[in-house]
Order: C-alpha cells, then structure tokens, then sequence
C-alpha cells in the first residue's frame, strides 16, 4: 500500500513541499515541491489545506489522573499538599478505572496530534497488580505508541514518604513485576507499538536500594528509566534532609546519570547541574503548563538543551496540567520559555522540535519523531480553517502561535487513526460517559 500526502501547504520537514510517500508503516519518499512519487501510489491524499507535523510525542504523563482532574479539594494547592490530597483518592484506582482513565487520555492526546505516549504509572494499591498490563490492552486498541513506565513507591508516610500504605508495595514485589513487564511487553525493534521503561515515583518515595536495583535491572535489559526529579524547591530541600545531597547528587550516586535516563520537570538545578546532565545525556521532559499550574518555576529547557540534554515536551497528569493536549502544550513551552529567555531565543520551530524529535530522543527511539525516508508514518495534520488562524501569515507558526489544538487527520504506523477530527473508529460518546461515571465513583 502507498499512499501520496501530496502538496502540503506548509510541512516541517526541510524540502518536503511536494508530499510524502507512505509505503506500509514507514516514510519512502520525501518530495521536493512539484515532484512525484518514484512509482506508482495506492491512494493519493490531497494535503493542500494541511499542516503536516510529525506525530507529537508526549514523554510524561499519568493516565489515571484524567479521573481527578479539577477535583476540588486539591485546587490551589502546591506540589506536596496537592500529593498528600490526592493520595488517599487514588488509593481506590481499581482495573476498571485505570482502563477507562487510560482510553480517555489516549483518545485526548490522539485528537491533539499525539501520536506516541508515555505514561508514567506508579499507584498500586491491592487489585491493581496488573496496572501496566491494563494499559498495555488499551494502547492496543486505541492504536498509538506508548512507552508505559512501571513505577514504583516503598516509602509511605510511615516511612518518611508522602504517600499512605495501602499505594506502595515492597521493594521485591516491584523488582519481580518490573521484570515480569519488561518480558510481557517490552518490544525493542522499530516500529515498536509498546515499550516499557521502570519509573520509581521519585527519588524520595522509594529507598536506595530499589533506586540502584531498579537502573540495573533497566541496563541488564536495554529498557529506558524514569523519575519526577527537581520539581520544586520543597522538593531539594526535602532531599537534603532525608539525603544529605542535592537530588542530582543523589541520582549520580544511585547509578541514574546516564543517556538511558529521561527526567520529568528538571527545573531547580544549578548551572553546574546542568551541566552535568547535558554531558551525561540524559533527557528532559519540560512539562510547562503543570510547571505553571502548581507553581513550581520554570525549566531551563533552553541551556539543558545547549549542554546536549535532550529535551522533550511532557503535558504531565491531568490533576496537575488537567488538559492532555500536547499541542496546547507546546505553545505554553514557547510562552513560558520566552519569558526566561526573550523572543529571540526560542521559536515556534524550537518548541515543534522538543515536542517531536526532542521527546523521541528522551524515549530513546530514533524510528519517530522526524519525518524523513525510513521513519514510521506518523503525523499530525492541522487544518487552518477557523476563525483563530483566518490572516495567518505563516502556516507553520501559526499552529503555534494561534493556538492549533485539534487535529484534522492523525495517521500512526501508515494508519488513520482521526479523519475529519474524529478517532476512527472510536464511540467517543461511550467512552466519555464511562469515564465520567468512573470518576464521580473514584472522588465520591
Ligand atoms: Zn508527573
């Protein structure tokens, strides 16, 4: 099957105006404009009205949350009263829940041009064992990526943590079922649909020991790790009293400094630090709007990048940031990203390429994020035909700038997966009153 994407009116990719070929999964041909396929296509699309992106990528995120997002109690809050609110209601996350959580979420980002997701999951209170195998079906279906990161917590509150005992587990518990999901659902080749990669919660909600353990056992089986680290400023001081250290040093000192390492925030670092990180490689998920919401401060995404830190865009849990759109995401990045560095430091072109190659690098993949002969066929596709882009000078920055935040066409691996704005496929209806009834049972 080859499909012609031809005449883009605007595309991020250097000489591409004349389309792409898709044969089966993968990119073929990129055209130069007034070009034509090498031989004969299946289908031609007619893209003239398209801004063609690369699929997005989301590298932080934590599905179950779509249940709680907006919830009362926990408003206004800053990180740790806003954890220590929230705790005790996902507590009661059951299989169901988690199912229904992790659709909606997917759909969400699906519609926003999201393409590849990770997730970041970390709550396993009893009868939620098989979290990442729940999640792993629904990716299935839904028909995006995922990297879906087992988690982890063995500190609870008794122990000097944040969370209550019925969420964490011991550490021999999570080292086994970490190992078990890496051998059920860890797929290493291109194209891969699911990957896994082992997520300890934060460097404070579990002990040394299953710091240390859990970055051998991710090297012994070529899997990525991943961790919350310098969120806040509470959250460096908190390391330094339970640690003696800075959470760098820590992670330094636990065997995490490394490129198979991607870190979500990354705000409150020395520039030494940074430094540090660059050299190491090890990536960044810049997560603006839940960095914004929870005022947490505001990521040096600009020189983690210089130093040779990857950079990718996360739009974290939807209790923090409770929109999953990575498009609104990206333009928030820009905005906040401005504000640190002035205008001409960062462009709308900067901030499409964390969201795309940027996050494809801190997931370790180098099959997605770009569009270019040989890369998976995914893209996100924007129409400009709504009164916020009318006028719109350049198309690529428009998306950006006039704030595109739902896709016309999604396609993943060569498939459709939204025509016309909508998930094919997909009772969007359903899955909305499943989710809704789920979460008023969760936070009742
Ligand atoms: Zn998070």
């Amino acid at each position: 099957m080859r499909i012609w994407i031809k005449n883009p009116l605007a595309v991020l990719a250097g000489d591409t105006g004349g389309g792409i070929v898709v044969e089966d999964h993968v990119i073929a041909e990129c055209l130069s404009p007034g070009g034509n396929p090498a031989s004969a296509v299946d289908e031609i699309f007619d893209a003239s009205e398209h801004v063609v992106l690369p699929g997005l990528i989301n590298t932080h995120h934590h599905f179950y949350q779509t249940l709680t997002r907006a919830y009362g109690p926990a408003l206004d809050k800053e990180l740790f009263d806003w954890l220590k609110t929230l705790y005790p209601v996902w507590a009661g996350l059951t299989p169901e829940f988690l199912d229904v959580a992790s659709r909606l979420a997917l759909a969400e980002l699906l519609l926003s041009g999201c393409t590849t997701a990770a997730d970041h999951h970390y709550v396993f209170p009893d009868g939620l064992e098989d979290a990442v195998d729940i999640q792993a079906a629904a990716a299935q279906e839904m028909g995006v990526w995922v990297t879906l990161t087992r988690g982890s917590m063995n500190l609870s509150v008794e122990d000097g943590g944040l969370p209550p005992r019925s969420v964490v587990q011991g550490a021999d518990v999570i080292l086994a079922d970490s190992a078990r999901v890496i051998d059920a659902c860890h797929d290493p080749s291109p194209g891969a649909m699911i990957q896994i990669a082992l997520a300890p919660c934060s460097p404070f909600s579990v002990t040394r020991e299953i710091m240390m353990d859990t970055a051998a056992l991710a090297a012994d089986n070529g899997v990525g790790l991943h961790t919350h680290l310098a969120e806040t400023e509470n959250e460096n001081a908190f390391c330094v009293e339970m640690f003696g250290c800075r959470p760098l040093d820590y992670l330094e000192q636990v065997g995490w400094l490394n490129d198979r390492v991607w870190l979500a925030h990354g705000i409150h670092f020395t520039s030494d630090e940074i430094a540090r990180i660059g050299k190491a490689g090890t990536g960044i998920a810049h997560c603006p709007g839940a960095n914004m919401l929870l005022a947490s401060g505001l990521c040096p995404a600009v020189e983690l990048e210089a130093q040779g830190a990857p950079v990718g865009i996360g739009v974290d849990g939807s209790a923090s940031e409770d929109a999953s759109n990575l498009m609104k995401e990206a333009r928030q990045a820009l905005q906040i990203q401005r504000l640190r560095y002035g205008a001409a430091q960062v462009s709308h072109t900067d901030v499409l390429r964390w969201a795309t190659s940027g996050s494809a690098k801190c997931l370790s993949r180098n099959d997605i994020g770009e569009i270019a002969v040989g890369k998976q066929a995914d893209f996100a596709m924007f129409k400009l035909d709504e009164p916020r882009f009318s006028g719109a000078g350049d198309a690529l920055a428009a998306v950006i700038l006039c704030g595109a935040h739902r896709a016309d066409r999604v396609m993943v691996g060569g498939g459709w997966r939204v025509v016309d704005g909508q998930i094919a496929g997909l009772d969007a209806a359903g899955l909305i009153a499943r989710h809704r009834a789920a979460a008023k049972l969760l936070t009742a």
